[in-house]
């Protein structure tokens, strides 16, 4: 499983989500359901814009999938992600924003109002705020795809309960390796961080508890070739860099973690994206289409925090007012 099904609820008022479904035209439409969308949401409907949200299948975005959330300001204690990401859609909620958990496949932004098109609904708008965020890279070594869901996940979340004594190897160094790598050591009887370098790029907070827990590993230099399994998987090759030795390491799960693509396929043929995918936008959010906006991690390969895609919906849904003010009437 790839992301946790939170226990989120997109919809609780179904005579607002059937009105914003059957509304003609939009002023303001969000594309994304997690602290980018939702912020956004809940600053434009404080603003006295009505906008409608299409959360994507699955509400929350990336933190729903997050166990423990330390630095998000407000939380002494930290909170989960899935709680966070509830807290934030019962806010925008309270504002009687409608949200349709709707992921939009198509979009004209040729010419006004815009054209959104899902699965099931075409909805037009004046506006459009993009927080469609990122979602995990995979390695594309053999065996990945084979065996996702069946010993390979990027969901630690989700799947680290089923790895109660067992040895599980996490590939790559950043936060999110590093961070999930500490979750799954309540269950796991190993934690085998494989890196292809021979020093993280995680913060130096997450390193420290990382290097001072018995049961984290880590295989420096050294990259994943494959993946092995019959039903589940029972191994990956792998290969250090510096020696070339290959050689196999037994676990029983492969949670990867290397890294986020921004999930823009939908615009490239819309909007202006950088070498890498990500919208290219200006300070104040606008993209290469005047009335279309972005924030948070799909316009950001910088600084990918929730707290910043947060910020970044509230910026962009105050431009929307003062862009809507001045081109309606
Ligand atoms: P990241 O910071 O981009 O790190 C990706 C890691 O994967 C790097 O260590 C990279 O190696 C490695 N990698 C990339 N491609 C690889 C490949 N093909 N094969 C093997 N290894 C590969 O990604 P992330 O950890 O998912 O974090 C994403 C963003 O979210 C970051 O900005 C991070 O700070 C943030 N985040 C923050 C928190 C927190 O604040 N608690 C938690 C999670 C994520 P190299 O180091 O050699 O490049």
């Amino acid at each position: 499983m790839d992301f946790k099904m939170s226990s989120l609820n997109p919809v609780s008022n179904a005579q607002v989500q059937a009105e914003a479904a059957n509304q003609d035209l939009h002023d303001l439409i969000i594309i994304g359901g997690g602290p980018a969308g939702l912020t956004a949401a809940l600053y434009a409907a404080r603003g006295g814009i009505r906008p409608l949200v299409l959360t994507g299948n699955v509400p929350g975005g990336q933190i729903s999938s997050t166990e423990r959330m330390e630095n998000f300001p407000g939380f002494p204690d930290g909170i989960n992600g899935g709680e966070l990401a509830q807290r934030l859609q019962d806010q925008v909620q309270g504002f009687g924003v409608p949200m349709i958990a709707q992921g939009v496949k198509q979009v004209n932004f040729s010419s006004s109002p815009f054209e959104l098109t899902t699965s099931s609904a075409k909805y037009r708008a004046r506006s459009v705020i993009i927080a469609t965020g990122a979602f995990p890279r995979r390695l594309g070594v053999a065996g990945e795809s084979e065996f996702f869901g069946r010993g390979v996940s990027t969901c630690a979340t989700c799947d680290g309960f089923f790895y109660q004594d067992r040895r599980v190897a996490v590939v790559g160094g950043g936060d999110s390796a590093i961070e999930e790598g500490l979750f799954l050591t309540k269950f796991a009887s190993e934690v085998v961080v494989v890196h292809r370098r021979d020093q993280l790029r995680a913060t130096q907070i997450l390193q420290e508890r990382a290097f001072a827990n018995p049961k984290m590993r880590f295989l420096w230099d050294t990259v994943v070739e494959e993946i092995l399994g019959e039903q589940t998987v029972t191994g990956i090759r792998i290969r250090n860099l510096k020696t070339g030795e290959t050689s196999t390491l037994k676990t029983d799960g492969v949670f990867v973690y290397v890294g986020l693509i921004p999930a823009t396929k939908i615009f490239a043929d819309q909007l202006e994206l950088d070498e890498n995918g990500y919208i290219v936008t200006d300070r104040k959010g606008r993209t290469s289409v005047p009335g279309v906006f972005a924030a948070g991690d799909v316009q950001n390969p910088d600084y990918r925090q929730a707290v910043i895609a947060a910020g970044s919906g509230a910026a962009v849904a105050m431009e929307v007012e003062r862009y809507l003010s001045e081109h309606t009437g």
